[in-house]
């Protein structure tokens, strides 16, 4: 399953991979007087948890007689309830002659217990009852579910015994070997995964040296090794009670949690195993300083400075890793990203940590990716960022910096938001293994003092012998190539007379100021009507406001503000010119985003298929000042540089699309088909060719002139801060306009259209989607309650069976008053066309099956999709989603939940069965699909009989 060790940064992410949609500005939250303190909670047992004053929970922690520590978190408002154990053993105590072993096993352990034999009686079962379950392998294992409370003993009862005596049948062996397979091959291109990887070899004989996933080649029966043994010593080896955290959350109360935390997980077997953490040393005296070549998939140009660190989470609370990653990523006047960026070598710069990246080692790395001009001055960049490094050691370590930063993780402390108990059940098992067990919840934010000896032991290792130049972009001299990944590199010795250049100082450098907008007052307003209201309606602008229903002791808000202009976006060109816009307001004000970021609040571009929407969220007290600055950096005038730099980031990120995993490609070019305003790569790439700066300079103004104005608040705002808030975005413009949702496809009965694109990846993709025209609020409540079968029908068949692709999806698929469903399956064993065949079958067959559900079956699937949609919200954003999906289409009404919800619990079995029959085997339904057509298999490609190929998408959306 998932496999979440290695992410790369959401904006870097976005750079390099060609979307034009960004998130940035994820990450702290913060400001300075704190209303609350932190309460330690009692636990019976005498263990105290630090958590938030504003967290209702009951906590308790408990060690079994087997020695499994338990922590039940008793939430009487959790609608579902979850689960997560971790287990101390990951990648890193793969045997070398199984490599992926510690992941093939997660995988083999859903395959069947001794009480509960069917290897997919745990999925079914979690499908029937409203539940969803995951695993994912990194340092350690993590198994977790959540599911319906009315069925959550029998839940309990069937997990705990994937720890008691799961079968590992050797006839499974084979079939998920094809699973892990499949999950490498979707990955291999991955440039993150790649340069893991080159990292990794650079440590020799540590653990961390190996290959983490697994594949057919690495997974396989060898001369002195055999799979099904290995598999079967591993886990005798590593599973034992006492290296397990358990997490349980439920609305019961504590003592009825402790009957089923000891009922159940009492009788795992305890062997006493020490942890089997890696102690390996490494020789720093051998291992640095190197500079890496690497040449990437994509046209992501970086330089990464990446220090190997000593595992230091023991200084948790003392915060060594985020003082400094304070410093260097700040962008305040005169630190070197600002200036670097003001001199045009600079696109993003950000600082990534991770003190257990290796076991017991870790990284500490500062990414930064340039323009053309900065690589040619990547040993000047070096230079600078050694010589801040310098800077800092001896002025840097200052009380001020530990003091802003402990107010920003304060307030977000004292006012934290709930999320989803499956993932915190999986945070605090994982937690567990890492933090003592008063610290699981508050390790993240709990800084109890300046600890000058912890930042100068960090700072000690931050030189050159711990350091890795990496040199990324396609222009490297990078010849040697990669065991199981794409991507080319070649590792050099760093000069002495490289690092002695370093020493001179090129730039003068500053330290950063102090945050403007940390929130003073966290007074509560929220306003009393629930359901948004309009309460500003002049020429030119419209707002709407409601306060929250079930968050009205968060000093916090959401915003959506949108200029609404619908003919923006009609032809490529004003497409790009729209995406420079977003991109040039995002990438030349990091340091205000950052200041806010740091103050609790965050900025992003929202629902891209809208005009120009951003949502603001975070702590209102600050917002309309913050507002006041986006007003003006909006309409600011692009200057010929920005345009330059910007424009080849945006070309170099568009060229770098078909690196993208293939599934999600496929789902882009699904959306590219059925709206307006979006466009394909070459004719974006195309349009960019041709545009000016004077263009887009007079396109922005024109924009900003043309559009209404709308804001929609929910949250911690009264009507004047919503109306300071609208006139501060107003300006000048007084265009009234009514709203146009922009066109999308609209299906008719009996179209059957096609979109076959070649793609250079290995692994082939067909995404195909079946609608029932105008079938509305009906329709969509049999497709919605039929996903959760057809899902697991869809999966069991084509993943678990036949095993032929790790990303294997059925869902519901609404396209505006269109009921439809979606099947996504990316393939390295059919090629396109049996791709085709394959899922065409399944279509027809599956009607038998769903002919034979029963009433009682029929009702499970019924009520936990009913249980779904009268979910209470986790927390603001939640909420604010519901009301913002509603607002961004017109749906004034707001109800369309409510109209949701009636048409589900009206739904009967029959009604579910007929509309699966009209939506995929009946003339009224309408198809399209999407084809990638990878390079592993052959080319030939014939569409099934009655489709048609949609060549040219302009045309086609012509027709909308
Ligand atoms: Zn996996």
């Amino acid at each position: 399953m998932k496999n979440k060790a290695f992410t790369l940064s959401a904006l870097t992410a976005a750079i390099v991979s060609g979307s034009l949609t960004f998130t940035f500005l994820s990450g702290c939250t913060g400001n300075t007087l704190s209303s609350g303190k932190a309460v330690t909670k009692e636990a019976s047992s005498g263990q105290k948890l630090i958590v938030s004053p504003n967290d209702q929970r009951q906590y308790q922690a408990i060690t079994l007689p087997n020695q499994l520590e338990v922590v039940l978190v008793s939430d009487p408002t959790a609608e579902k309830s979850s689960a997560a154990l971790s287990v101390d053993v990951g990648w890193l105590n793969d045997p070398k002659s199984q490599q992926g072993l510690a992941h093939f096993l997660e995988h083999m352990l859903f395959m069947g217990t001794e009480r509960y034999p069917d290897p997919d009686g745990f999925m079914k079962f979690m499908d029937q009852h409203g539940g969803s379950r995951n695993a994912f392998t990194n340092q350690l294992t993590n198994y977790m579910f959540e599911i319906n409370h009315s069925h959550y003993e029998e839940a309990l009862d069937r997990f705990s015994d994937f720890f008691k005596s799961p079968l590992l049948l050797p006839e499974y062996v084979d079939k998920e070997r094809h699973a892990v397979h499949s999950e490498w091959s979707l990955n291999r291109n991955q440039d993150g995964w790649a340069q893991r990887k080159v990292a990794a070899k650079l440590l020799a004989e540590h653990p961390a040296n190996q290959f983490w996933i697994g594949n057919l080649e690495s997974l396989a029966d060898k001369d002195n090794s055999k799979l099904h043994n290995e598999l079967l010593a591993f886990y005798q080896k590593h599973y034992s009670a006492n290296r397990m955290k358990l997490v349980l959350i439920s609305s019961d109360p504590l003592p009825q949690m402790q009957l089923l935390a000891q009922r159940f997980f009492s009788d795992i077997e305890n062997k006493n195993i020490e942890s089997p953490r890696p102690t390996a040393q490494i020789d720093f005296k051998k291992f640095g300083p190197k500079r890496v070549h690497y040449v990437p998939n994509t046209e992501s140009q970086l330089l990464r400075l990446e220090f190997t660190i000593d595992n230091n989470l023991s200084d948790f609370a003392t915060k060594p890793n985020k003082f400094l990653a304070h410093l260097l990523s700040s962008e305040m006047p005169g630190t070197p990203a600002q200036q670097l960026k003001a001199m045009g070598l600079l696109d993003v710069l950000y600082v990534d940590y991770d003190p257990a990246w290796y076991g017991n080692y870790g990284h500490l790395q500062i990414v930064m990716a340039l323009t053309e001009a900065g690589m040619q001055q990547r040993p000047a960049i070096t230079a600078i960022m050694m010589q801040y490094l310098d800077l800092i050691r001896k002025k840097g370590v200052d009380q001020k910096y530990f003091q802003e930063i402990r107010t920003s993780l304060n307030n977000q402390f004292n006012f934290m938001e709930k999320t989803d108990g499956f993932s915190y059940a999986a945070k605090l098992s994982s937690a567990m293994q890492y933090y003592p067990l008063a610290s699981i919840v508050s390790a993240p934010y709990q800084y109890d003092k300046f600890d000058k000896a912890s930042i100068e032991a960090l700072l000690a290792q931050l030189v050159p012998e711990r350091l890795t130049v990496w040199h990324i972009s396609q222009q490297e001299p990078a010849k040697q190539k990669l065991n199981y990944f794409e991507g080319r590199y070649a590792i050099a010795d760093l000069s002495e007379q490289e690092m002695q250049s370093w020493q001179q100082p090129l730039i003068p450098l500053s330290l950063p100021e102090l945050n403007r907008f940390q929130p003073e007052s966290f007074a509560l307003k929220h306003a009393k009507n629930n359901i948004p209201q309009k309460v500003l309606d002049e020429a030119g602008v419209e707002a709407w406001l409601a306060g929250s229903q079930h968050f009205t002791d968060q000093p916090r808000g959401q915003l959506l503000l949108q200029w609404h202009q619908p003919s923006a976006k009609r032809t490529a060109k004003e497409a790009i010119l729209h995406g420079m816009w977003q991109l040039l307001f995002i990438l030349n004000n990091q340091a205000l985003w950052q200041e806010a970021s740091a103050a609790g609040m965050q900025v992003q571009p929202e629902a891209e298929e809208y005009d120009l929407v951003l949502k603001l969220t975070g702590f209102t007290d600050k917002q309309p000042a913050l507002v006041e600055h986006i007003n003006t950096i909006l309409s600011t005038p692009v200057t010929a540089p920005q345009f330059a730099q910007t424009m080849d980031l945006m070309q170099r990120s568009l060229r770098s699309f078909e690196q993208q995993v293939q599934i999600r490609q496929a789902s882009e070019i699904l959306k590219t088909t059925l709206m307006s305003g979006r466009f394909e790569l070459d004719v974006l790439l195309a349009a960019a060719q041709t545009i000016t700066v004077d263009e887009l300079n007079t396109y922005i103004g024109q924009t900003l002139a043309q559009s209404q104005l709308r804001v929609l608040a929910q949250g911690n705002y009264d009507e004047a801060d919503v109306k300071k808030i609208a006139a501060a975005l107003k300006g000048q413009q007084k265009t009234s306009r009514s709203y146009q949702v922009s066109p999308s496809w609209q299906p008719e009965p009996g179209q059957r259209l096609s979109v076959v694109r070649s793609n250079p990846q290995a692994d082939s993709t067909l995404f195909r989607t079946q609608f029932l025209p105008n079938a509305d609020y009906a329709g969509k409540a049999a497709a919605k309650v039929l996903s959760g079968h057809l899902h697991q029908a869809f999966f069991n068949q084509l993943r678990t069976e036949e095993q032929l692709g790790y990303a294997v999806q059925a869902f519901e698929f609404p396209l505006n008053q269109h009921a439809g469903l979606g099947f996504a399956i990316q393939s390295p064993v059919l090629s396109a066309e049996q791709l085709q065949q394959r899922v065409d079958l399944f279509l027809q067959q599956y009607s038998a099956k769903l002919e034979q559900l029963s009433e009682q079956d029929f009702t499970k699937l019924q009520q936990s999709q009913l249980l779904e949609l009268q979910r209470m919200p986790a927390n603001l954003e939640e909420e604010f989603k519901t009301f913002s999906n509603d607002w961004l289409r017109n749906r004034l009404n707001f109800d369309s939940r409510q109209k949701l919800i009636a048409a589900v619990s009206a739904l009967t079995l029959a009604d579910m069965q007929h509309f699966y029959r009209q939506t995929v085997m009946s003339e009224h339904s309408a198809t399209m699909q999407i084809i990638l057509q990878g390079q592993a298999k052959e080319q030939a490609l014939q569409l099934l009989p009655g489709f048609s190929a949609i060549d040219d998408l302009a045309t086609f959306h012509q027709t909308f």
